[in-house]
């Protein structure tokens, strides 16, 4: 390639590829392995550092337990599917009705995409351009307000097209379109942020309301959720969770939904990996009974980061207007890698996979409870657990996150239904076993986990704060060396076994100069 471009194709920071080829025998060259390489020559050849960040981060995540329950660790094909020329290509529109001419080949990667959606989860409809979770909500929402509020609002002038109607009535039109009501699952009891939560855009497009869980079982309450709903008579009623360990009755609140005048929306982001493993099915399936059903594709799933809504034909065309309405151009190396994943997740292997996260996660809830933690509802049937770090061992959720972290265990803090230490410290960890699961840990290692943390927590303490006056810090703690070297021993042992993406040879890397100085 000749003009703009400033890479040449051989890098000065190593020329790995050529050293991987040359040192290999041709029948055991590895095209995902090469690929990386390759890709840190023509990436070097510009910018060392981003090369060196990504060795350094798969450095990090070889060397760290991955438990955030919303990460995943994706095919080197995935991620190859989206490192190419598809990434310059504007496709407004959808597929076979675009704004730019030349979007033949993103038309063949929306078209295949969609079919295999519709494979998968069996959606009358699948929209996959979303660039992610928050943007799947955003079309959705808006697709059912003007679905179910502005066209029949346009219908009264006899017109579809909101353009064509005066200043003052699309005024009036607009001031119907906001402020209709949400009932969504409330934050602190697993909800998402897009679901109404006060600093969100939903809570101000909406009036928002939510239910929780309740305050005895730390369960959803079918019958207070339906009081409530009568009450409230939402516009969408929203089911859908980020943090809560337990199946929901999509069948319920489908019927819920009907008899209160409601459209049905589920956000399947965390679990869609589930669904499409046939974990989740029948009444706990949530394509046959919502209306429209959003997630993203990068946790449970496996895919790229990304976003998709799957609806029914009444809300289609509204959905694949998610341009001009909520998203500019789509990006077509994310459809192409969304391609790969849902491919993947159509082989047979996909749904022993799904079943063995959620096998691993009953272990991971069953270990930590033997050992005295205390787990939110009392274990779980999805791919998490919620640990009380606070009831069980003294601690904020922020200081278990963190001695957690300092011994390789990656996990995030989470707020607890109804938790006194707020969104920041929180009393809480989430834990996941999707990406231990990748890696092919099964019932012993997450066991080995189990007491790992327990080890830990165990032997963690709040620290006082500097003002030295003897009150105890959220944030600090105190953990004694002898400890955190002996899980960190354990933990290396254990990843030892279970290598990330084990065709790429990081100490080859490494020799090559590839990472900074202090790696
Ligand atoms: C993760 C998540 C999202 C947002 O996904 P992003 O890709 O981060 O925007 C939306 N809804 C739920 C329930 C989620 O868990």
């Amino acid at each position: 390639m000749a003009s703009a471009n400033t890479t040449r194709g051989h890098s000065p920071v190593g020329g790995l590829l050529h050293r991987y080829l040359t040192r290999t025998s041709a029948d055991r060259i590895d095209s995902g392995a090469a690929a990386f390489y390759a890709g840190l020559d023509t990436i070097g050849a510009v910018v060392p550092d981003v090369a060196a960040s990504i060795v350094n981060e798969l450095a990090d995540q070889r060397s760290n337990v991955k438990l955030i329950a919303s990460e995943n660790y994706s095919s080197l094909a995935v991620q190859l599917a989206q490192g190419n020329l598809f990434t310059d290509k504007y496709a407004e529109g959808f597929a076979g009705h675009r704004f730019y001419a030349g979007c033949d080949n993103v038309d063949a990667i929306e078209l295949q995409a969609a079919e295999l959606v519709h494979k998968l989860f069996g959606a009358d409809h699948a929209y996959v351009q979303p660039h992610s979770g928050a943007d799947a909500n955003l079309v959705a929402f808006l697709s059912i307000l003007a679905t179910t509020v502005e066209s029949p609002e346009l219908e009264r002038f006899g017109q579809t097209n909101p353009a064509n109607i005066s200043d003052a009535d699309w005024e009036n039109v607009r001031q119907r379109f906001v402020g209709q009501r949400l009932l969504g699952m409330d934050y602190y009891s697993g909800g998402h942020l897009t679901h109404g939560y006060r600093h969100n855009v939903s809570s101000r497009l909406f009036e928002a309301h939510s239910y929780t869980v309740d305050r005895g079982t730390n369960l959803l309450d079918f019958d207070a959720i339906r009081r409530q709903a009568l009450e409230v008579r939402p516009r969408i009623l929203l089911a859908g969770y980020s943090a809560y360990p337990r199946k929901i009755n999509f069948a319920r609140l489908r019927e819920l939904a009907d008899e209160v005048g409601a459209t049905f929306m589920v956000d399947m982001a965390h679990f869609a990996g589930l669904v499409a493993g046939k974990v989740f099915t029948g009444e706990y399936d949530p394509v046959p009974y919502a209306h429209v059903v959003t997630s993203t594709t990068h946790k449970t799933l496996r895919g790229p980061r990304g976003g998709m809504v799957l609806c029914t034909s009444e809300f289609a065309p509204a959905v694949d207007k998610g341009c001009p309405m909520v998203l500019g151009g789509p990006l077509p190396h994310a459809m192409a890698a969304k391609v790969v994943a849902f491919r993947e997740a159509l082989e047979p292997n996909f749904q022993t996979y799904a079943h063995s996260i959620v096998d691993n996660a009953r272990v991971l809830a069953d270990e930590l409870q033997k050992r005295g933690g205390a787990v939110v509802t009392g274990g779980t049937d999805n791919h998490l657990v919620l640990l009380d770090v606070t009831s069980s061992y003294g601690l904020t959720g922020r200081q278990a996150e963190s001695a957690l972290r300092s011994c390789g265990l990656t996990l995030n803090r989470n707020s607890l239904p109804f938790d006194a230490n707020g969104p920041w410290y929180t009393s809480g960890l989430r834990l996941g076993t999707a990406a231990v699961t990748t890696l092919g840990m099964g019932a012993a290692e997450v066991a080995e986990i189990a007491e790992i943390i327990v080890s830990v927590l165990s032997k963690t303490s709040p620290a006082a704060t500097a003002k030295g006056d003897g009150t105890v810090s959220k944030a600090k703690y105190e953990l004694p060396d002898t400890v955190a070297d002996g899980a960190r021993g354990r933990v290396s042992d254990l990843l030892d076994r279970y290598p990330l993406y084990p065709e790429i040879d990081l100490d080859f890397v490494r020799s090559a100069g590839v990472t900074n100085a202090d790696t």
